[in-house]
């Protein structure tokens, strides 16, 4: 009888990076000035075996996909759209942020990324990246996966990981 067991596949690349900028509040009044990392993802997805090709997912379009996800919000500043503290209004043109009410920055549109989390820590941009990975595993049909794990690294080991069963 053969041994049971469980497989995940992991991809983690020079190219599945995001160098960004973005700034984080903290509880109370804290918040810090505007900074940038270069974030690194690494993914891994857990499910059954395909009983045609032996794998649980290929790696060629878990790469394609997390490097595209990655270069969606690579070189941009990063923004929560969802802070109680920061707000962010947008007109065709330029991105107005304040914190707390008062006036803090303005940037070129194009320059930034508005993300629907309320901070734009290590921990809300992994499970952002795990909703939108979620997406378009879904729509191209990957039902066999039971499990996404999202690490985001913003320093040399400093990381946060974010896991999300799938059914
Ligand atoms: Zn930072």
């Amino acid at each position: 009888m053969p041994a049971r067991g469980d497989f995940r596949v992991s991809v983690t690349k020079d190219y599945l990076v995001f160098a960004s900028a973005h700034f984080i509040t903290f509880a109370g009044h804290r918040c810090e000035g505007l900074h940038g990392h270069n974030y690194r993802a690494r993914v891994t997805v857990e499910g059954a075996l395909n009983q045609e090709s032996w794998f649980v997912f290929d790696f060629v379009e878990l790469k394609k996909i997390m490097k595209r996800l990655c270069d969606d919000i690579d070189h941009l500043v990063l923004l929560p759209l969802r802070s109680d503290r920061i707000q962010v209004t947008e007109d065709s043109e330029t991105v107005s942020v304040s914190v707390d009410g008062r006036p803090r920055y303005l940037f070129p549109r194009r320059d930034c990324a508005l993300l629907p989390i309320p901070n734009t820590t290590v921990e809300m941009l992994a499970r952002l990246l795990t909703t939108r990975l979620r997406a378009e595993l879904e729509a191209g049909g990957a039902t066999a996966l039971t499990a996404i794990e999202m690490e985001v690294e913003e320093n040399f080991g400093q990381t946060a990981v974010y896991r999300e069963t799938l059914r």
